[in-house]
């Protein structure tokens, strides 16, 4: 973690002393009031900021957070011209900055969302550009940064407000009408673009508040969460709520970190309980809040992935590499895990199964959904196993177990031997869309981090043992 000196506040010297982390007073330094409630315990309903905390907590993180934040792409276009005279259209540019770059924050870190959010906005700079973009290009655009159920919503929610006349409505209540946007989204919209005194609660803020009053309540239950709000709302600056909601994950994000809190460069070690409890207390550490809770376990599911390749021709094409070969792609169902996205045949498996077993229920699995009729040899070039890995979703690690399937043309399908670039085909849970993609095709569409995986370990593969099959 980077730590930033910070000249703005009376510093604790605090030393982090051993692996442990421990998070000790090393010096006194100027008296300040401390927090009054160390060490309370008690019912979180009760905990309140006074009044001065709350003028101290604002005016520390705020001189802080002027001279310490980091220059980011979202903040900066919403710091251009800023003058309280913006007009609508301006206002609606930067909620619409606002509410890209939060959901990209909601999925990864902010190193990584940078050039996202940067090949976004040159793509749909503002609510009514993306409107008019379709899935494909959103999950093309989104590919990587996981859970793509996000991307459908900012579309949808796109296409809503445009409906609805292209401005974004003005206050946190109105805008958790649009599609995507809950409560949290809601308020850093609310506070940093409509400059409206609403606060925001990430696991930052959690942490952070949990630390400042030594809330050991568990911070995943609903009463907890519902209580942090409420403090976070006593704390917001009415003046600069989106700064001073930006400042207070600023910290949680550089400073006030998990497991290794940066307390002698905090603005806000003064008012900071944990941190006094650890001083008395010499059991006691800042880390030691939130309440740590145990992770729920992640269930282990296995899945057969194939990737089927039809050779449209028995001879190279251009060169070696090209023989002009389409893949089967499947579409998954609109709700769910990767709802919508494209994806090589899988099937899944009640539990770890051998090859032959893998094999049967994947051939049926293509029979009934695709109708490709595997019973004569000749149609089946190859079929090779590539390998495994695990790919990990929130709460699933699943197996995948990676096939290579190479079939002639001519190979037998339910629709006679013409393989066709779209098809939609019932089956009793629905409709299942497919398609055969060219190389060029799959190089450039929107595929999860899973299937791009796949087919990367396929490339590997081939290359692997290129010199030692011929085809
Ligand atoms: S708020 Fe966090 S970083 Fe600041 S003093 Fe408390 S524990 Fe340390």
């Amino acid at each position: 973690m980077k730590n930033k000196a910070n000249n703005t506040t009376p510093a604790i010297v605090d030393t982090i002393t051993n692996s442990k982390k421990r998070t000790r007073n090393a010096s006194q330094s100027k008296p300040k009031p401390e927090p009054e409630e160390f060490p309370i315990g008690g019912d979180i309903e009760d905990f309140q900021f006074r009044e001065d905390e709350v003028a101290d907590i604002r005016s520390s993180l705020l001189k802080w957070y002027d001279v310490n934040r980091r220059d980011l792409p979202w903040r900066r276009i919403n710091e251009e011209d800023a003058t309280d005279n913006d007009d609508d259209d301006e206002i609606d540019r930067k909620a619409y900055a606002v509410w890209v770059s939060e959901i990209m924050l909601q999925q990864t870190r902010v190193q990584t969302v940078i050039s996202y959010f940067n090949r976004w906005m040159e793509k749909w700079p503002t609510v009514h550009h993306l409107a008019q973009a379709s899935i494909e290009e959103v999950n093309e655009m989104w590919a990587g940064l996981g859970y793509y159920r996000r991307a459908r919503f900012l579309l949808e929610g796109a296409k809503m407000v445009v409906e609805e006349g292209g401005k974004f409505p003005r206050s946190a209540s109105d805008l958790l009408k649009v599609k995507g946007i809950g409560e949290y989204t809601a308020g850093a919209i609310a506070s940093i673009a409509f400059k409206e005194a609403v606060p925001v609660v990430d696991g930052n803020v959690i942490r952070v508040i949990a630390r400042l009053k030594t809330i050991s309540a568990n911070p995943k239950e609903k009463a907890t969460i519902k209580n942090i709000w409420r403090l976070a709302g006593q704390l917001v600056d009415s003046h600069r709520p989106g700064d001073f909601n930006q400042a207070v994950m600023e910290l949680g994000a550089t400073l006030c970190t998990p497991s290794s809190p940066n307390c002698s460069s905090c603005p806000v070690s003064t008012q900071c309980s944990a941190l006094l409890k650890s001083k008395h207390d010499q059991s006691a550490l800042v880390t030691d809040y939130p309440t740590k809770v145990e992770k729920v376990k992640q269930r282990l599911d296995y899945s057969a992935v194939t990737i089927v390749e039809i050779l449209e021709s028995e001879q190279p094409k251009v060169n070696k590499s090209d023989w002009g070969s389409k893949f089967l792609l499947v579409k998954r169902p609109e709700e769910g895990l990767l709802a919508g996205l494209w994806e090589f045949p899988s099937v899944s498996l009640d539990v770890k199964a051998d090859l032959i077993t893998r094999r049967r229920a994947v051939d049926d699995y293509l029979k009934s959904s695709f109708g490709l009729k595997l019973h004569r040899p000749s149609d089946i070039v190859s079929r090779d196993e590539v390998g495994e890995y695990v790919h990990i979703f929130t709460h699933i690690r699943l197996r995948m177990y990676i096939e290579l399937l190479v079939l002639r043309s001519q190979v037998e399908t339910d629709f006679g031997y013409c393989l066709r670039t779209d098809l939609h085909r019932k089956k009793d849970k629905g409709l299942v869309s497919f398609k055969y993609v060219d190389t060029k095709t799959l190089a450039t569409m929107g595929l999860s981090t899973g299937v791009r995986k796949a087919y990367n370990m396929v490339q590997k593969f081939r290359q692997n043992r290129s010199s030692l099959v011929s085809r």
